[in-house]
Parts: structure tokens; C-alpha cells; sequence
């Protein structure tokens, strides 16, 4: 048997979700392009993306198992399929979307391009590892780079024509980037030759695109702090000093190629100042985190669909003399009910982040800027664990509803769960981003983007009220509170690190808890006159009624203390 599809996604709900933020209305008054992100174009971009996708993506993503990319004669190859796959794609302007116009982009707000990479990452998020990089360096060598730089690299990375990574990790250097032992010598003539090995690059070779610029992290001699670096793979068509050492096999992303890459002697250009590469490479890693958001989401939504569209099929139980389809069964509707509503509140929390994030660099008002600004921020943490998380439990609870057919590779959800599982890992594992939500966002930030979060949370929380639904208003004001007492609780601990740090994933639950709260909060309040609406309004309400349980379990995680925790070293 070949295996089942994922089936295409209904884009009513996601433009609907678009229509209904009201950050949307601010960015088309403050950018004249973002004006024309009309509901009509927002429509038009998602169906076309979903027609793609659900043909082109679809089929690629079916020879993930037996046709990944391989290594032949030291160079990473990919299929003829897959080459189609991605000048189809590149040619169809779907990487320009949010990039600025004066650099060849579509000028777009940034949530229409999440809301497309949902749209295809959801047929094959081993794919969407390419374009999202070279999207982010993008943005990156907009920020840091030369003129003459910026001439060559951005129109070609806009077309696809060129690819970049981000290239960071080496064997000693995972979460605490600062041990890498890369190095970079000046030449003298403006470029620097950099020496080192770096592991688990994403696309670090392939025959997709004609170069790579590896935007990497190096250290010099004239600086403790680390420097930031492009090295393209080849200058002038012949090979730079950098070569694939491996490629790595893995649970899943196998049309992702991972590779272990050596850089003897390539000659590359330093973005930036010297010494403040990991700060500039934020520019990349902001980018990147909140499309791991968009990527989870994508995944999630497959699996949550197919959960439904199964439930309605399979015939199990009932008390008549056939059986019933399983979506009868009051077990089997908690599953796929759940599932539905958690997808539903993610993208009503990753799509107010994608605004937030808009806002942040185009609002003209130095007030409303800095508000901006420091929710993004607070958020970004929470958009790349949610989606990861949100992507791997969804998968779980699809392969639940499937039963034994969910186990097998002749469904898709094993596929999802698998690919799912480095969500949580690369990009910064969950717990760097509990650690990051604490030392920065809590103590260094003296928490501005929990207080613009809370403000916003209560503002929703109001109109859910106005709208009639005062006990769900309710649960979700109890949420904000367990968030801000246990905020204070550990703000209050920052002479003792260690014993916050016990409590940091805990906050960063409870934190994805009150996110949840107020993007469902928001989609409840919808008038639900209309089917997407009515759709909206069911599944925020449905969620909010678990919220409140969840936020007091991970309150209590987060004052636990690390007493408990250090008995681990006594143990046998
Ligand atoms: C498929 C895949 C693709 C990848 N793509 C890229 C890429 O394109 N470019 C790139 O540069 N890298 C890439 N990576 C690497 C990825 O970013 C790292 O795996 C990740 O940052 C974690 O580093 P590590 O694996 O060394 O884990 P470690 O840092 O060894 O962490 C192991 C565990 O210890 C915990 N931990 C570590 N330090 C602390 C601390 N101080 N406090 C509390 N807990 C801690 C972590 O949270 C984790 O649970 C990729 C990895 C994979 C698997």
C-alpha cells in the first residue's frame, strides 16, 4: 500500500485568524506596501501556497525515506525531483513574500510569510529547512553587511539561485556557542581566512543552488567575543576551503541534509564588528526561531487534520448491529476536539508574535516601538517551544487516533512525530530558552515584555467579557495572575541563579500556558455569525477550559526550588 496523504489545508481559518489581529490594521497605516495585504491578497497568497503545496511538496516529501540527499564524490546531491521542487518554488517568489521591496522582495507583513511557510511546511518541513535560512541570512547581511556585500548576495539570495546556513555548532560548542574553536586570520587585504570544523549544519552542501554562503561564527586574535562571518562554499565557481566531512543519519528531516563541514583556509568577510558576532547574529537566530514556530504549526496542523478526517472514516464500537465511525465515541472527541483547539490557539499566539515582531522595526511612535519590542521579544522563546512542542504532541495524539494504522509508514503521522522531534533541540534547546525567558527577558529586561504582554492578555481578556463570556474571561485572568505571581517569585531570586534556574522551564510552560490564554482568549471573542468564526469561537472556549489546571501545575514547577533537584548527584 502507498501511503496516505496529508490532506490539503483549509485556508479559511488561517486568514480569518489574520483578519482578526489588531496589529495588522496599525502595520498597513505606518508601510504603504503592507497596505496592499488586503483579506483578498492575504486569501489569493494562501490558496496558491496550499495548491503548491499540497501537489509539489506532498510528492517530495513521499521519497523522504527512500531518496535523500547523499554524498558522492565529497559533494551532498539531491534528487531530480527535488531540484524541480525547489526552482519551482524559488521561481514562484515564495521566499520574497516579507523581504523588503528595495532589495526585490514582495514588501509583505512578516505573518503571511509564516502563515505560508505553515502552508507548506505542513507537506514537508524537511524542505522548508532550505528556504528559511537563506531568508533569515538575508535579513542578517541586510543588517551587518557592506553595500558591495549586500549588492551581490541579496538579489541572489531573494531568487534562490544562491543558499546560505547558519553555521554555529562545532563538537564542543552546542548550547554554549562561546567554546567554539573556529578561527578567523585577517589576510590583510579586507577578507579572512577561516580555520575550524562545524557540525549539524542544515544544508550545509547540496546541488539546490549554485553557492552557499555560510554565515558563521568565528573567533579572532584581536577580540575575546566572537566575530560573524560570511564564507560563501566557492568564489569565482571553484571550491573555498569548505568541505562536507559527513552527512548525518538521523530519526527524521531526512530530505534535510545535516552535515559535519570543514573549513581549512576558506576565505571569507566579516559582518559587522569584531567581537560582537553573537550579539549581530540575533538578526538570523530571531528569524529563525519564529519559524520554528511556523514550522511546528504546519506539522500540527497536518497531524490534527488527519486525526479528524480518520475519526470520520474508521468504523469501531457502537451499539447498534455496525459499527460506528470512531468520532462518536466520547474518548476519540476529546482527542481530536483537543487537538484542533491547540492548533487553532498556536496560530492565534505565532500570528500576533509575526506582527509584534513587524511592529517592532516599522512603528514610528518611540513608545509604541519599545512595547513592541519588548513583547516580540518575550514572545520569541515561547513561539519556538510552543511550535515544537505543539508538532511533536499533536503527531502523538494522531497516531492515538489512528491506532495501530498511526504506528504504521503507511500514515503520515509517524513521519510528523519523527520530523517533529529536533524542534525542541536545534535553534536553542527548551531549556536555553527557559534560561533565556529568566536572565534576559525577567532580570536584564526587568520584565518589559511580560508587563506589554499582561497588557495586552488583560485587554483581550476585556473584550472576551464585552462579548458575553464572563467565566471564560475568567479563567483567563486566572492564568495572567499565576504568570505575574510566579514572575515576581523569581525576579525576587536573582541573587540566588541556581535556585531560579530550577524553576526557569517551569516558568517557560506557565509563560506557553498564558500565550495560549490570550490567543484564545482573542478567538473566543469572535461573534461566531459565520462557520470560520463559529470554528474559532468553539475551540478558543474549548481550551480555555483546560488552561487555568495547567498554569497551577507549572506554577507550583516553578517554586520547587533546586534542593530536590541536586539529589540526582547522590544517586547510585
Ligand atoms: C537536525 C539538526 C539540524 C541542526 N542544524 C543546525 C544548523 O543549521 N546550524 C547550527 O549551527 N547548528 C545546527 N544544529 C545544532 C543545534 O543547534 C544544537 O544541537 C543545539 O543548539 C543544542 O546543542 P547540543 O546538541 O550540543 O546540546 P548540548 O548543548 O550538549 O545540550 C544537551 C542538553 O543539556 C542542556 N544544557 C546545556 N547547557 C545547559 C545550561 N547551561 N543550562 C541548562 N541546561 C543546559 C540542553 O538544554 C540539552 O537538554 C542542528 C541540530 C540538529 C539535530
Amino acid at each position: 500500500m502507498s501511503r496516505a496523504s496529508v490532506p490539503r489545508i483549509d485556508t479559511a481559518p488561517l486568514a480569518a485568524q489574520i483578519a482578526l489581529l489588531p496589529g495588522l490594521v496599525r502595520l498597513r497605516e505606518l508601510v504603504p506596501s503592507f497596505a496592499e495585504a488586503s483579506a483578498e491578497t492575504v486569501y489569493a497568497v494562501l490558496e496558491s501556497a496550499a495548491a503548491q503545496a499540497a501537489d509539489r511538496l506532498e510528492a517530495l516529501n513521499a521519497t523522504s525515506e527512500y531518496a535523500p540527499p547523499r554524498v558522492v564524490d565529497g559533494e551532498v546531491v539531491t534528487s531530480a525531483l527535488y531540484r524541480q521542487v525547489w526552482l519551482d518554488f524559488a521561481q514562484g517568489g515564495w521566499m520574497t513574500l516579507d523581504m523588503p521591496s528595495e532589495h526585490g522582495g514582495q514588501g509583505l507583513p512578516l505573518v503571511i510569510a509564516v502563515a505560508a511557510q505553515e502552508v507548506f511546511d505542513r507537506h514537508c518541513c524537511a524542505f522548508g529547512m532550505l528556504p528559511v535560512p537563506i531568508r533569515s541570512a538575508a535579513r542578517l547581511i541586510d543588517a551587518w553587511a557592506s553595500d558591495a556585500l549586500k549588492a551581490e548576495w541579496l538579489p541572489k539570495l531573494m531568487c534562490g539561485e544562491w543558499g546560505a546556513t547558519i553555521c554555529i555548532s562545532e563538537v564542543g560548542a552546542g548550547s554554549d556557542a562561546g567554546r567554539m574553536r573556529t578561527v578567523a586570520k585577517p589576510q590583510g587585504d579586507g577578507t579572512w581566512s577561516i580555520t575550524g570544523e562545524k557540525q549539524w549544519i542544515s544544508f550545509g552542501d547540496h546541488d539546490l543552488t549554485e553557492r552557499i554562503g555560510h554565515c558563521l561564527l568565528a573567533r579572532t586574535e584581536g577580540s575575546r567575543g566572537l566575530s560573524l562571518f560570511l564564507v560563501p562554499d566557492r568564489i569565482d565557481g571553484e571550491r573555498n576551503g569548505v568541505f562536507v566531512r559527513n552527512l548525518e543519519h538521523k530519526l527524521g528531516l531526512h530530505l534535510s541534509p545535516t552535515c559535519a563541514m570543514g573549513f581549512e583556509g576558506a576565505r571569507g568577510w566579516m559582518l559587522g564588528e569584531e567581537g560582537r558576532g553573537l550579539a549581530q547574529m540575533f538578526v538570523m537566530i530571531a528569524n529563525m526561531r519564529m519559524a520554528v514556530g511556523g514550522m511546528g504549526l504546519g506539522m500540527a496542523s497536518a497531524a490534527a487534520d488527519l486525526a479528524l478526517s480518520y475519526a470520520r472514516e474508521r468504523l469501531q464500537g457502537g451499539r447498534g448491529p455496525s459499527p460506528v465511525p470512531i468520532i462518536e465515541h466520547a474518548d476519540v472527541q476529546r482527542m481530536v476536539l483537543g487537538v484542533q483547539a491547540e492548533v487553532e490557539v498556536g496560530r492565534a499566539v505565532i500570528y500576533a508574535a509575526a506582527v509584534e515582531a513587524d511592529l517592532a522595526r516599522v512603528e514610528s511612535d518611540p513608545a509604541r516601538r519599545a512595547e513592541s519590542a519588548a513583547l516580540a521579544q518575550w514572545l520569541l522563546p515561547i513561539v519556538k517551544t510552543m511550535g515544537g512542542e505543539l508538532a511533536f504532541n499533536t503527531s502523538s495524539t494522531a497516531i492515538q487516533v489512528l491506532g495501530g494504522a498511526g504506528y504504521t509508514a503507511d500514515w503520515p503521522a509517524e513521519q510528523i512525530l519523527r520530523d517533529a522531534r529536533v524542534l525542541t533541540i536545534f535553534e536553542g534547546t527548551s531549556g536555553m530558552q527557559a534560561l533565556d525567558l529568566l536572565h534576559r527577558r525577567l532580570w536584564k529586561d526587568r520584565r518589559a515584555g511580560l508587563d506589554a504582554f499582561l497588557r495586552q492578555a488583560e485587554a483581550d481578556a476585556a473584550a472576551l467579557a464585552a462579548a458575553g463570556r464572563d467565566q471564560l474571561a475568567g479563567e483567563a485572568r486566572a492564568v495572567f495572575s499565576l504568570l505575574e505571581e510566579t514572575a515576581t517569585h523569581l525576579m525576587a531570586l536573582e541573587d540566588h541563579p541556581h535556585e531560579a534556574e530550577a524553576g526557569a522551564t517551569a516558568l517557560l510552560d506557565l509563560s506557553i500556558t498564558a500565550a495560549q490564554a490570550w490567543g484564545a482568549a482573542r478567538i473566543a471573542a469572535t461573534d461566531g455569525t459565520i462557520p470560520v468564526h463559529e470554528r474559532l469561537r468553539a475551540l478558543g472556549g474549548f481550551l480555555l477550559g483546560d488552561l487555568a489546571g495547567r498554569a497551577k501545575f507549572h506554577a507550583g514547577r516553578a517554586r520547587r526550588g533546586a534542593d530536590q533537584l541536586a539529589a540526582i548527584s547522590a544517586l547510585g
